[in-house]
């Protein structure tokens, strides 16, 4: 007789409840399965144990005396990549979706965690198990809101598939490391992407208010290197909009305060990370973190161009001085933010050291936030390699 694993005794909560991690909960999933039996462990924002994860998904974890490593994590490559003939509709040029449709079609894997929308909401995420290419094509572009990518994860068990593929965010894929073991899959991949900043539906509908002409015509937006949030429109218009010129006053508030607490931005867990920010504009990022993640590189190594890594500039003083800025709330007249833009888009940094510089704005603003809510979780839940990031800078009080 086989025994029931003791996780599908456990009660998943409902969307609507409390989660375990409170006000820190990113609504990453887990907790609307069973296996929230694990959640002590598993939540990145309960039990923080990157270096751990690390060692056991990639064989070490990041060397912190190493500045690459500690700013981006183990890795055996980067590179900036662009699809030869981009996805239509995608975020960038679609190279997560190209891998993830070459891993069905040549069988490596029999399903994709993938996240397409609701049919009336096109920011509304939808986490499906995709089958097909055109599954997977539908779940193109992101839809920029916390996401509950692991609610899927009971299926996976009862489907009785064994390889699959899942795309996620850090939060989501540190959960997923965490309970790997019980999913009873002979073969995980994880293609993962950076990110920061995340919102509730709410709160998106809130930046898009304060932040777009249109905010009910915007199909895509990016936070970019040229130092701009550019929207796209359903008419196919570009708007930007200088970052010095947000309303950080009344967008304080919008980010979810998981993503105020983050300090995975790289997504440290993932075997191959697809991005933006460490390659000039126009092109995606790619980071090999291990074996597995360059076999999934080299599926769609034909359909690419690529060119070497390059960095350029110092961020340290523009990174210093926006810390206060940020604190205190201030927002630039829109001729003074735009003109600082184009300053910076000339002089500032670019390649690693553009992402260099958003980790640094984001980890020194997210460790304030820590630290005036939640002062009691600052020295577990800071992993070390973002303690060293941050100590380059003076903070406020
Ligand atoms: P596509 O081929 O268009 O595929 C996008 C994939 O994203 C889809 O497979 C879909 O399943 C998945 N997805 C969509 N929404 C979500 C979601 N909410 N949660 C999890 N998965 C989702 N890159 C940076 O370099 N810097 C950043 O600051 C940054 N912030 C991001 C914030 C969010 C919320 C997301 C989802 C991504 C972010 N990225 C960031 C990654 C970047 O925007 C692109 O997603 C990435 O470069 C892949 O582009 P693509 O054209 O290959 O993707
Ligand atoms: Fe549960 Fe995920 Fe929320 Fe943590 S972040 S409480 S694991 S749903
Ligand atoms: Fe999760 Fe961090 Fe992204 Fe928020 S910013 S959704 S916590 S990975």
């Amino acid at each position: 007789m086989t025994v029931a694993p003791s996780h599908h005794k456990a009660k998943a909560l409902k969307s609507s409840s409390r989660r375990p991690a409170k006000d820190l909960c990113s609504e990453c999933g887990l907790c609307d399965t069973y296996y929230i039996h694990y959640v002590k462990d598993a939540c990145a924002f309960i039990h923080q144990h990157i270096a751990e994860l690390e060692a056991e998904a990639h064989g070490r974890s990041r060397n912190l005396d190493e500045s690459d490593d500690r700013y981006f994590g183990v890795h055996q490559d980067m590179m900036a990549a662009r699809k030869t003939e981009p996805v239509p509709g995608a975020q960038w040029t679609g190279i997560v979706s190209s891998i993830a449709i070459e891993m069905l079609n040549r069988g490596i894997v029999e399903g994709v965690v993938c996240i397409q929308n609701t049919e009336d909401d096109r920011f509304q995420p939808k986490p499906v198990i995709a089958r097909t290419p055109a599954d997977v094509l539908a779940a193109r572009v992101n839809k920029p809101t916390l996401s509950p990518n692991l609610s899927v994860l009971e299926q996976i068990e009862e489907s009785g598939m064994k390889r699959l593929l899942v795309i996620g965010v850090g939060c989501q894929i540190q959960a997923l490391r965490a309970v790997e073991k019980q999913l009873g899959l002979e073969k995980l991949y994880v293609l993962g992407t950076p990110c920061v900043d995340n919102v509730t539906r709410a709160g998106l509908q809130k930046f898009l208010e304060t932040t777009s002409r249109s905010p009910d015509t915007v199909v895509h937006y990016e936070f970019m290197q040229d130092f701009r949030v550019h929207f796209k429109h359903e008419d196919g218009s570009v708007e930007t909009v200088p970052f010095f010129g947000l309303n950080t006053k009344e967008l304080k508030d919008v980010f979810a305060p998981s993503c105020m607490s983050c300090f995975d931005y790289v997504n440290s867990l993932a075997d191959l990370v697809v991005g933006y920010m460490g390659a000039p504009f126009g092109w995606q990022w790619i980071v090999v973190r291990n074996d597995r993640g360059q076999d999934m590189l080299d599926l769609v190594q034909d359909q690419l161009e690529t060119q070497p890594v390059m960095s350029q500039g110092d961020r340290r003083q523009a990174v210093q001085q926006s810390i206060p800025a940020y604190d205190k709330g201030v927002t630039l007249p829109m001729w003074a933010a735009k003109l600082m833009g184009v300053v910076i888009e000339r002089i500032g940094p670019k390649g690693l050291e553009y992402a260099r510089f958003s980790i640094d704005s984001h980890f020194t603003r997210n460790y304030l936030y820590l630290k005036r809510h939640h002062p009691e979780k600052l020295e577990a839940h800071v992993p070390e390699y973002a303690k060293r990031i941050v100590a380059q800078y003076t903070l406020p009080e």
